[in-house]
């Protein structure tokens, strides 16, 4: 899958790197317009919510200034700012809403080999090897397709890196990723979601049959390998769903995704935002926000009553216990 985009904002700085050049080469077929800064464009952020399908069909590009690492406890130890923030699909729950509202667009950074070598010296200054989540801002396979970096940097961490590099996907395009030497220095982690859910709330995704296809393929090309369930979302009738899901992928998984991989599973929280937006842009779309089972969690922020949290939590346990017996690290 190609993402296609209809125009490319750009700050022409950008230009002056070989990416930038690169791009401006691989898309001159489209509209380009200057842009000041990646972080304000006046005239997209004062579109409609109505017209956020359109902005996702922007790419941005600029340079990446903030570098701040943020400490992370779950498969990661820290969250690591990287080549891009935002992305070309449109999840309905996506987080990166609540933080660019409906300027989630794809931006790309084009300073891959500053952030690189940050990421390398701080690598080196650990006292013992570290776990670095890289795509915490946007969906890096998916980026991998317009830019190859994903492909770039497994290659390069893997020479000069001590730690590990992780990414969660919920994309299929492994195919440039699977002879790459990784050196074990990857943790591939493949987000699914039951096939009804992923076609009508996770628009413009990999189907689940080619994830979990992607999924097995990274495993035999050598990739440590994680699941996420997420996020759970107790759409009405979603025992029925979340139970065919483990079905599924306990007739399909590979056994060493069975025998090594872990899984993480994450209850959907949601936002005043995101609700905004999702009413206006697709308002035939189904409704993830019930009101009948979530409560408020801070400002304008929704998450799972504590009864619907813990039957969720102990009926994903037992089928995963019973059908898959792979090791749940955390259920948040
Ligand atoms: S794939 Fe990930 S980053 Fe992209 S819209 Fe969906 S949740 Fe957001």
């Amino acid at each position: 899958m190609q993402p296609k985009f209809d125009a490319v904002y750009y700050e022409p700085k950008a230009m002056e790197y070989e990416l930038g050049k690169r791009l401006r080469e691989k898309y001159k077929s489209l509209p380009w317009i200057e842009i000041e800064s990646h972080n304000r464009i006046p005239m997209l952020s004062a579109a409609e919510d109505a017209d956020f399908p359109k902005l996702k069909r922007h790419l941005v590009l600029g340079i990446r200034k903030t570098h701040r690492y943020a400490e992370n406890h779950k498969v990661s130890d820290w969250l690591v700012p990287y080549t891009s923030s935002g992305c070309r699909a449109m999840c309905m729950y996506c987080y990166l809403m609540c933080s660019y509202n409906k300027c989630s667009y794809m931006r790309l950074f084009v300073n891959r080999e500053e952030m690189l070598e940050r990421l390398l010296r701080f690598d080196a200054r650990t006292a013992k090897p570290q776990t670095f989540e890289i795509g915490s801002n946007s969906d890096l396979v998916l980026e991998n397709s317009v830019t190859g970096n994903l492909g770039w940097t497994i290659e390069r961490f893997g020479k000069k890196g001590r730690g590990n590099l992780t990414f969660p996907t919920k994309f299929d395009m492994v195919q440039p990723l699977l002879s790459l030497n990784h050196r074990g220095k990857v943790i591939f982690r493949m987000s699914v979601n039951p096939a009804e859910i992923v076609s009508k709330v996770e628009l413009g995704t990999s189907q689940l049959r080619q994830r979990i296809k992607a999924l097995n393929e990274m495993a035999h090309a050598g990739y440590r390998v994680g699941i996420l369930i997420a996020p759970v979302i107790l759409l009405s009738g979603w025992k029925r769903m979340y139970g065919g899901l483990i079905d599924e992928l306990s007739d399909e998984l590979a056994p060493e995704v069975k025998q090594k991989g872990f899984i993480e599973i994450i209850l959907m929280t949601y936002s005043f935002v995101q609700d905004a937006i999702n009413t206006s842009a697709f308002p035939g779309a189904v409704q993830i926000f019930d009101r009948s089972i979530m409560r408020g969690r801070g400002r304008g922020k929704y998450c799972y009553r504590s009864e619907a949290r813990a039957e969720a939590e102990s009926f994903l346990r037992v089928q995963i216990s019973e059908k898959l017996g792979m090791p749940i690290i955390y259920i948040a």
